[in-house]
């Protein structure tokens, strides 16, 4: 099983870009069990094996309403496809929508009006000297080729309207692209666009399991959050877009037990804490670069006196990845502090 969509702590650009290449590349399980689904809720009885609760068929059924999910899901509907979306939360969006929902696109038209000149190759090659050789080369090169045509003017065809650039670390030139009102204005764009052309969202659904028939995935088995009733769904097509885990302590130092050392403050979407790896786990996929935790820091950073090197100003955002350095020894205001 590969899982390319939200199982890892994809950025939100790139997890909404990973979704849309699931219908080329091998990012679902499919199974074809039966002809003749319909989406939307069945009425009790339609499934003989299951007894009581909500079910529903579908040919995509798809784990997560943020980034990755509701891009999943407008890719499965213009395809052709069915497909309705599983969202633990009674809010829509995941981290995605109250992040900054800045992308990275390469050679886009704000950067041209910018005087900004910017081409696949050098962003190939920031990326690969900054990420070092745990850069996934075959991703990254496929993300920057297709970022202005599958992200850039795939959003604005749903509404969204990029504003502004700024400097991302690892990146020589202005790359990180904001649409307007942030997040908010990505998700609405997207979530608006899923349901514009026939998708479904279920909220206040727990999935809790992924059902499986020799071998293969057929869908789902959840909760209903509020009533507690059980859900069932069989679909075609299984798309797990849970989000990362940074929201989850034990998860987050289980895979990077170096960090115990350190004080550590998470922080993250309310929504991601590793579900949907657990779900993928137990179903017998595989897991992989859960080491690799990206720690976003709001440092107070020593005087600059104390500190004359520092590449980072007082107060600002310091994005402490695998080659930025070891966190700031002073004060660190992350979110809520756990240890
Ligand atoms: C403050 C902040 C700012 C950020 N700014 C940026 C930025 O500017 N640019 C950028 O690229 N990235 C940014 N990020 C990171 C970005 O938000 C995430 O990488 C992105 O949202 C991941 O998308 P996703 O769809 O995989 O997960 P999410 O957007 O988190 O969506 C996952 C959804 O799955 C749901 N879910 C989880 N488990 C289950 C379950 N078992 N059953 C049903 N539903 C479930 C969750 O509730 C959630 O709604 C930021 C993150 C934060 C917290």
């Amino acid at each position: 099983m590969n899982v390319a969509a939200g199982a890892n702590i994809a950025a939100v650009c790139d997890s909404a870009l990973a979704s849309r290449r699931t219908r080329t590349q091998t990012a679902t399980t499919v199974c074809q069990s039966g002809a003749g689904f319909k989406t939307a809720r069945l009425q009790t009885g339609e499934f003989s094996s299951v007894a009581g609760g909500e079910k529903y068929e579908t040919d995509v059924a798809i784990v997560g309403a943020g980034g990755a999910g509701m891009a999943a899901g407008i890719e499965a509907l213009d395809a052709g496809a069915r497909a309705v979306v599983f969202e633990q939360d009674s809010q829509l969006g995941g981290a995605a929508i109250i992040s900054g929902g800045g992308c990275l696109i390469v050679g886009s038209p704000l950067q041209a009006e910018n005087g900004i000149h910017d081409t696949p190759d050098l962003a190939f090659k920031d990326w690969i000297e900054w990420g070092g050789p745990s850069t996934d080369v075959i991703w990254a090169r496929y993300y920057i080729e297709h970022s202005l045509h599958d992200l850039y003017h795939w959003a604005e065809g749903l509404g969204v309207k990029w504003v502004d650039m700024k400097v991302q670390e690892g990146n020589s030139v202005q790359r990180w692209t904001r649409p307007e009102r942030n997040g908010l204005g990505l998700m609405t764009g997207l979530i608006a666009g899923f349901r514009k052309r026939g998708g479904e969202i279920v909220p206040e659904t727990e999935i809790t399991g992924l059902s499986l028939e020799s071998g293969c995935v057929t869908g789902l088995q959840g909760r209903n959050t509020r009533t507690g009733e059980s859900v069932a769904v069989r679909s075609k097509a299984v798309i797990v877009a849970t989000g990362g885990f940074n929201s989850n302590l034990e998860m987050v130092l289980r895979y990077n037990p170096a960090l115990s050392n350190d004080k550590v403050l998470e922080g993250s979407g309310r929504g991601s804490t590793g579900t949907g790896h657990e779900l993928i786990r137990r179903a017998g996929g595989y897991l992989t670069h859960m080491d690799l935790v990206l720690r976003v820091c709001h440092a107070r950073l020593p005087r600059p006196r104390a500190a004359p090197r520092s590449r980072v100003p007082p107060g600002a955002r310091q994005h402490m990845g695998q080659s930025a350095g070891p966190p700031v020894p002073q004060r660190v205001d992350v979110g809520r502090q756990l240890r």
